[in-house]
């Protein structure tokens, strides 16, 4: 089977080539806010909607203009490609996929595409647009044989690490049947299957985010103290145009956040990949909710005429939620399993798995959060809440691939 695939690597650019892809970097996040406030700006001033088309059109008469000329030293496919990245953003929030499109800012990863007009690669010496020298990549693990790169992405992390990442085709050979099935449940702080197995979200990743959370205070003490230092109070908001003095202490500040941020993404990734992957290689069938993450996820606080309830136990759950990056597993499941010729069912999310007894199908009219373990009044069985669940949503993927439907019970 063909599957588009990425294969990334860390390199380290010439100080030249750092400076270089520095005004790519910022020449494509400054075309992407541009972008973002004309389509933002139409829309509330005349209704109207502006798509790639008519900003790609606009970029020779911005190159033009004596104040934006700087946007010809950069190759100008970083910048068309720049501005599809803000339409596929767009596609995403008009399928409620995501939230509306963010500015981007200075801070956080930077990244820029070239597509394969935009660079030259042969006998792995990759040379972009506006560069003379090929990058100085560490080959961490081969290309497929053969591979075209359809397009390459270059990104700077918030740790100063400079990775590449090559889009090829590839030709996948499906793994060979598996014969176990598997229903899957996630809770706080691990993924429970009906078989019994846990994948525990590493603990080094609390004590990261404690780490960073201590980093985080440590640059906002010396942000305030900067404001002070300029005569301001020190939880004053700045005007626009007005710049704080980035010192060389903040500065060393804001990458220390930088580097943990980096380490917890390395570490979550790690794991996701670890236990999608052998979930995947092991069962030839594989159920899990399709849990509306953003909606999971959205302020527990509520709003000022619905406020929510259970605050502080919610929060902590979202954060939970967020931290394990549910979302992004299921995206992996999902395929991994397309390319391992598994079979995927995502399961209505409203359906009762926690509450129902996957012995005798009897159904609990209320089952809090904080119950870890019940027994069923009807047949004594007991069970752990999460493994039932599993167990349910297993019975349940497998009737909908049977042919069932009208699984859905609302509420
Ligand atoms: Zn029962």
């Amino acid at each position: 089977m063909i599957i588009q695939t990425a294969y990334r690597y860390r390199f380290y650019p010439t100080p030249a080539q750092a400076a270089q892809l520095a005004q790519s970097f910022g020449c494509g996040r400054w075309i992407y806010n541009w972008g973002l406030k004309e389509r933002t700006d139409a829309f509330y001033n005349e209704g109207r909607r502006v798509y790639y088309k008519d900003l790609a059109a606009r970029l020779k008469e911005l190159k033009k203009a004596p104040e934006t000329a700087w946007l010809s030293e950069v190759s100008s496919v970083v910048l068309q490609q720049s501005l599809r990245h803000l339409d596929t953003a767009f596609t995403k929030f008009f399928k409620k996929e995501s939230d509306y499109p963010t500015f981007k800012s200075k801070r956080g990863s930077q990244s820029c595409t070239y597509m394969a007009n935009a660079f030259t690669f042969h006998n792995e010496a990759l040379t972009l647009a506006k560069q003379d020298a090929p990058l100085d990549i560490r080959w961490s693990r081969p290309l497929p044989k053969g591979a075209v790169p359809s397009s390459v992405t270059v990104t700077r992390t918030t740790g100063d690490k400079f990775y590449v990442s090559f889009q090829v085709e590839e030709d996948r050979i499906p793994l060979p049947t598996a014969s176990w099935e598997v229903g899957i449940d996630l809770n706080v702080k691990e993924v429970v299957c009906s078989n019994g197995k846990r994948y525990a979200i590493p603990g080094k990743l609390k004590i990261l985010e404690q780490r960073k959370r201590r980093y985080q205070r440590a640059s906002r003490r010396k942000v305030a103290a900067a404001k002070v230092a300029m005569g301001l109070a020190s939880n004053a908001k700045l005007l626009k145009g007005m710049r704080l003095p980035l010192s060389n202490n903040l500065k060393k500040a804001y990458r220390k956040v930088g580097r943990v941020s980096e380490s917890i993404a390395n570490v979550r990734k790690d794991w996701q990949q670890k236990l999608t992957t052998s979930i995947v290689r092991e069962n030839q069938t594989i159920a899990l909710e399709s849990l509306y993450v953003r909606g999971m996820t959205a302020s527990a606080k509520g709003s000022a005429d619905k406020p929510g309830s259970n605050v502080k136990a919610k929060s902590g759950l979202n954060r939970s939620v967020l931290n394990a990056g549910f979302g992004e597993i299921a995206r992996q499941l999902e395929y991994k399993a397309a390319w391992s010729g598994r079979s995927l069912v995502k399961i209505d999310r409203w359906y009762p798995s926690s509450k129902r007894c996957s012995c005798c199908g009897y159904v609990l009219k209320k089952l809090s959060l904080s119950t870890r373990h019940w027994l069923c009044p009807d047949c004594g069985q007991s069970h752990d809440r999460d493994e039932n669940a599993a167990i349910n949503i297993l019975m349940a993927g497998k009737a909908i691939l049977a042919g069932a439907d009208g699984l859905r019970v609302h509420e």
